[in-house]
């Protein structure tokens, strides 16, 4: 039984999946997939010795080893010559997941799906897929447990443009901005406080960062904006 976020984040892959889930901890996404469909397969890829093997353990105990090969090292390093098709990282900070894409490159020439779930700034992962022909296909933010968690779905070379206005989008997602659910007026609300918080302790230091308070003040009329 996977949490609605994962549950969320494997909806976005197809059948026969053939996909890597980078940051893999406990491999409970990968399991969950793969003992629901014999056809799939995956890579779950960590950096860490803990979750590396925690992961190992996981696929041992429900024998999916056939189906799930457990590889340590750090971001898309453990994709040698496998021709995954899918891509998941999900439960780290946007600027991680774009580093590892960045450093991975290489690593994506099969790749036709990227599905991530930034923990925050999932603006620089929008940034990232439309720098380089992901286009951001699905968004969705849900609440769980007390936190608003987004997912967000590119694909390559999909032949749509979801932004109308980058300046606005990129920060909010175009999707999430047009449908506006609960979790996204709850997030937004607190982002415009955590802004306003941060600017009145800025405003006491003794070498004021005048650049990065009105990068914040901006961002709080388009939040405001956003949320009417
Ligand atoms: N993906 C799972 C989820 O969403 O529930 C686990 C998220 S967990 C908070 C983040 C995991 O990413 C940790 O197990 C950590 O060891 C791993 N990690 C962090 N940086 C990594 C990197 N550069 N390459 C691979 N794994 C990494």
């Amino acid at each position: 039984e996977l949490s609605k976020r994962l549950a969320i984040v494997a909806s976005y892959l197809p059948k026969k999946a053939f996909f890597a889930d980078i940051g893999s901890d406990h491999a409970y996404l990968p399991v969950v997939v793969c003992s629901q469909d014999h056809a799939a397969k995956a890579i779950a890829g960590e950096i860490n010795e803990g979750p590396f093997q925690s992961a190992k353990k996981q696929v041992e105990k429900q024998s999916l080893e056939e189906q799930i090969e457990v590889i340590k090292g750090d971001g898309l390093s453990v994709i040698t010559n496998q021709p995954i098709k899918q891509l998941i990282i999900a439960g780290m900070g946007g600027g991680l997941i774009r580093t590892i894409l960045d450093n991975g490159k290489d690593k994506l020439t099969t790749v036709d799906r990227i599905i991530v779930q930034p923990n925050v700034d999932a603006e620089l992962v929008r940034i990232w897929f439309d720098q380089h022909d992901y286009v951001l296909t699905a968004e969705e933010i849900i609440k769980e447990d007390g936190h608003i968690y987004e997912i967000l779905v590119a694909d390559r070379q999909a032949s749509s443009n979801p932004y109308q206005d980058k300046n606005k989008e990129y920060l909010f997602g175009p999707f999430l901005i047009r449908e506006k659910n609960a979790a996204f007026i709850e997030k937004w609300e607190s982002e415009q406080k955590k802004r306003e918080r941060i600017i009145a302790q800025m405003q006491q230091a003794v070498d004021l960062d005048q650049e990065k308070i009105d990068r914040l003040k901006k961002e709080i009329v388009q939040i405001e904006e956003v949320l009417g």
